[in-house]
């Protein structure tokens, strides 16, 4: 049985309703086995044409507009996400399509109370739980907790929603709560870890468990320093910009270079589609990468990497334009 409702009615009523023809359908990678079965009911209900997509799709900044375009489809189909960019699209219309996940997740979030510290907590969720949010809710205030959802960030559109890239919304309300609470996978409840000074608990209904993130985040944090104090000490930086619709900063990855250079370091500005480790391992002169594009690569297992690589805030306190302090401060995680 598929665990995320895919809205197969909703979507053939909207490709009607549209009058498209030609559709390009984007399914995150654990989602992709449902492709095939998708294209065949579009083509039976609606007589369009469908390409599906076997790139990656790894948040909805990553639309594949350019491929959309290239293939003269009239409409984008976009699974796993919803909408992340007002204004990013060179016309092709999109759908978004978040993919409600069906897990349970009272029984999760029951194993995560005695792991709470305060009485005072914030819950968030990702896209795929924001519609169990009031349930969740209401447990915790039975339990005699009270309870603040956070309201929507530059990229999270949704009251109650983080991604990946985007936790403004739980810094906000930081000083009024003891703990966080977030229900999703491990890549979101560590990404709030890194973005909150205060202890974050993570319930995850994808495996059942939950558990403190605090070791996590000091971890990451150790690393982070000894990447930084790397940093430092080296001299040729290749400075990366995505292709990425929602991650495509070239002006950032100039304003890094010059004030690499006016540390008296060198650097180069490098164009990608994919980040990837193979992709850099040629550039065997660049001492350390700086990612401008989603900071996750460089803080989720930069042990990947072939050479050290920093995210676009990090790099500030290498050239010594912020503190270590003043960068924690901030949160790691920014996009
Ligand atoms: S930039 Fe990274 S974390 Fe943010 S939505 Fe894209 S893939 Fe997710």
């Amino acid at each position: 049985m598929n665990m995320f409702d895919l809205e197969e009615e909703k979507l053939v009523a909207e490709i009607m309703g549209r009058g498209a023809r030609r559709i390009l359908v984007q399914l995150p990678d654990g989602l992709k086995a449902e492709g095939p079965a998708l294209a065949n009911l579009i083509r039976t209900k609606t007589g369009a044409e469908v390409f599906v997509s076997a790139t990656p799709a790894w948040g909805a900044c990553d639309l594949s507009l350019d491929a959309a375009s290239r293939l003269k489809a009239d409409l984008l189909v976009h699974y796993g996400h919803n909408e992340f960019l007002r204004n990013g699209s060179n016309g092709i219309p999109v759908l978004y399509v978040p993919a409600r996940s069906k897990h349970e997740v009272i029984p999760v979030v029951e194993k995560s109370i005695p792991l709470l510290q305060g009485k005072k907590i914030a819950l968030a969720t990702t896209v795929q739980h924001l519609h169990t949010l009031p349930d969740v809710q209401k447990l915790l205030e039975a339990k005699g907790f009270t309870v603040q959802v956070p309201g929507r960030g530059p990229w999270a559109h949704e009251t109650g929603q983080v991604l990946g890239c985007d936790y403004f919304g739980l810094r906000r309300i930081q000083p009024q709560v003891d703990s966080f609470l977030i229900v999703g996978s491990y890549f979101h409840g560590l990404g709030a870890a890194l973005s909150v000074e205060k202890p974050t608990v993570l319930a995850d209904p994808y495996d059942g468990t939950a558990r403190s993130l605090a070791a996590d985040r000091d971890r990451v944090i150790r690393q982070r320093y000894a990447m930084i104090e790397k940093a430092r000490k080296s001299n040729k930086f290749g400075i990366i910009v995505s292709t990425k619709p929602g991650q495509c900063n070239p002006q950032m990855a100039v304003s890094i270079l010059q004030q690499l250079e006016d540390k008296s370091k060198n650097g180069v500005l490098l164009y990608a589609d994919e980040i990837v480790p193979e992709k850099l391992m040629d550039f065997t002169d660049v001492e350390v990468f700086v990612d401008t594009a989603c900071p996750r690569l460089a803080l989720d297992d930069p042990e990947r990497f072939p050479k050290p690589i920093l995210t676009r805030d990090e790099i500030m306190v290498a050239v010594g334009a912020w503190t270590w302090e003043e960068l924690l401060e901030r949160g790691l995680v920014r996009l």
